[in-house]
């Protein structure tokens, strides 16, 4: 994506899982080095049949040994639950001297569940891409969803270099940029950005959707953008989120302990009219919101300069 990006540090991609991730992969590498061949699959047919339909890979196989015959770096880009039994079953078909990685929002439980079948020789460099929509399936990828986002490396201690380095060109010539951390660090970290930010945004919805007197009328004409933010969240694959939750857990449970602690300072403010505690509070929280634009992570403009939805990529 970067139009001055290096030979390609991979000849051949197999990509396991085709949905969102995946195929924004696709093209993004194909938007760089379209030399690189991409070979998909999924687990239905239907899915297969789309991804050859909308034609991001060179061959969508009809089983997942197939798809990484020969192929030089491997993803697995599946559900977390899904992970384990995928590298279970593609293990005794990978080419020695391959790069293995995954693309899982959790990186403690994936490393548990891949590594041990991980064979001699293919370098395991398991990764995680701060990009997504609440959009899923083949249809949804498109090549600028990585572009400017971190890409998190999670390494185990041990791991050769140089499957690192060339995965790291592989992440950057998508337009990404990467960071290397501690798998349990990780996961702390994703609890609180993320994981718990998303289990708010459920939890919200259904609040409102309790309200059932109103939620046919004024709940959704007058949904200020913070409302209307927590239904586009709300929105995001069932699948892929319960997965991360049952495998997230002590991270997430200790976020929304926390979480929990402070929503009664706030409650007990209201109640007791404390509006020096709450304007307090308040001051902090913007405080944190000009870090996140001065570090670049997002923009100041109103409605995150989204625009009108069909706008949106
Ligand atoms: P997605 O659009 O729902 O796609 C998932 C894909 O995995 C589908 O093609 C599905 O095939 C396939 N699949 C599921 N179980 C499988 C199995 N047992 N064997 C083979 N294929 C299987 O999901 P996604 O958003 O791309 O997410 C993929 C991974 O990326 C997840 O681990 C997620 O945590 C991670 N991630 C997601 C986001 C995000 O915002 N979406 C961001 C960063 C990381 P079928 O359609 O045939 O079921």
């Amino acid at each position: 994506m970067s139009g001055e990006a290096e030979a390609a540090p991979f000849r051949h991609v197999a990509l396991i899982g085709l949905g969102l991730i995946a195929s924004s992969m696709a093209h993004a590498i194909r938007a760089t080095w379209p030399e690189v061949r991409i070979t998909g699959y999924a687990r239905s047919a239907e899915t297969r049949e789309t991804a050859r339909e909308v034609g991001f890979c060179n061959a969508v196989t009809e089983s997942a040994p197939e798809a990484v015959a020969g192929a030089d770096l491997i993803v697995l880009a599946v559900p977390v639950g899904a992970m384990g039994g995928v590298a279970a079953e593609i293990a005794p078909h990978l080419a020695p001297g391959a790069v293995l990685t995954d693309v899982g929002s959790v990186k403690q439980a994936v490393i548990e569940a891949v590594a041990p079948h991980v064979p001699e020789g293919v370098a395991f460099v398991p990764g995680h891409p701060l990009a997504g929509t609440e959009h899923s399936g083949p249809r949804s990828g498109f090549a600028t969803l990585f572009q400017n986002r971190w890409w998190l490396l999670t390494p185990p201690e041990g791991t050769d270099p140089e499957a690192v380095a060339r995965l790291t060109a592989l992440v950057r010539g998508m337009g990404a940029n990467v960071e290397t951390m501690e798998p349990a660090h990780h996961d702390l970290v994703l609890a609180v950005t993320s994981h718990t930010p998303h289990l708010i945004a459920y939890t919200m919805v259904g609040v409102a959707d309790h309200l059932r007197r109103v939620t046919d009328e004024e709940v959704i004409k007058y949904s200020a953008a913070g409302f209307r933010d927590f239904t586009r969240i709300a929105a995001s694959d069932p699948t892929m989120w319960r997965d991360v939750f049952l495998t997230n857990r002590e991270a997430t449970l200790d976020i929304l302990g926390r979480f929990t602690e402070e929503l009664f300072v706030l409650q007990r403010a209201i109640r007791m009219g404390d509006g020096q505690q709450l304007h307090d509070y308040f001051t902090r929280t913007r405080a944190i919101r000009r870090g996140i634009i001065e570090a670049g992570q997002d923009t100041a403009a109103p409605d995150f300069g989204r625009g009108a939805p069909d706008q949106r990529r």
